[in-house]
């Protein structure tokens, strides 16, 4: 029985993915391919991370759930305010939330302005805030349940990742300079003079 209503859930939330892409477009590349991923993805395919053991896409990945945390807090200050008014609140708008003279803010639906983990983070909405929309970031995308049920209602194809060149560009050059200094040693050691036998 359980499952049964588990399951109506699912189906009735990819149906709302669809019509969201149907009345509101086709859905945003930060949605579907949040920046944050790239990165992620580079840090962890990165030699030289992997050589000096850099454990920055943890901190990254906190950084995305303290960003998710943030579109929860302010999906739910908005159902607040959409309760108490008339007018409803549809579209966001990023200072209402982030702003201390916010919307938001002023109207104690929200304690304190939200602060940002990460200087790109901007929140924006897709969709209508008061009937289906949800709120995603320009760097961070969106909650994972959202990006996976619009990601199947629009087909998306993950793109396939190529290995950062960046970074193993940087170990090609400690690897030639390595190899240079080497060089330089038997060289100098050829040319200059040797100390006479003791
Ligand atoms: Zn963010």
């Amino acid at each position: 029985m359980l499952g049964l209503l588990l399951a109506g859930t699912v189906m009735a939330y990819v149906q709302d993915y669809k019509e969201m892409i149907v009345k509101y477009g086709p859905v945003p590349d930060a949605i579907l391919d949040p920046p944050v991923d790239t990165d992620i993805a580079d840090e962890r395919g990165s030699l030289l991370n992997n050589i000096f053991g850099n454990n920055r896409h943890y901190r990254k990945q906190a950084r995305t759930k303290a960003c998710y945390a943030n579109q929860r807090v302010a999906l739910g200050a908005i159902e607040m305010y959409n309760m108490d008014n008339a007018t409803m609140y549809k579209t966001l708008i990023f200072s209402d939330i982030a702003d201390s003279n916010g919307l938001m803010v002023t109207g104690k639906y929200l304690k304190t302005p939200l602060s940002l983990p990460e200087p790109g983070c901007y929140l924006r909405n897709y969709g209508d805030l008061s009937d289906i929309g949800i709120i995603y970031c320009d760097y961070h995308g969106c909650l994972e349940e959202d990006r996976d049920g619009l990601r199947s209602a629009s087909g998306y194809k993950p793109k396939a990742r190529s290995v950062s060149a960046g970074n193993n560009g940087m170990l090609a050059v400690f690897i030639a300079l390595g190899i240079l200094s080497v060089g330089i040693m038997i060289v100098l050691h050829n040319v200059l003079p040797k100390a006479p036998p003791s």
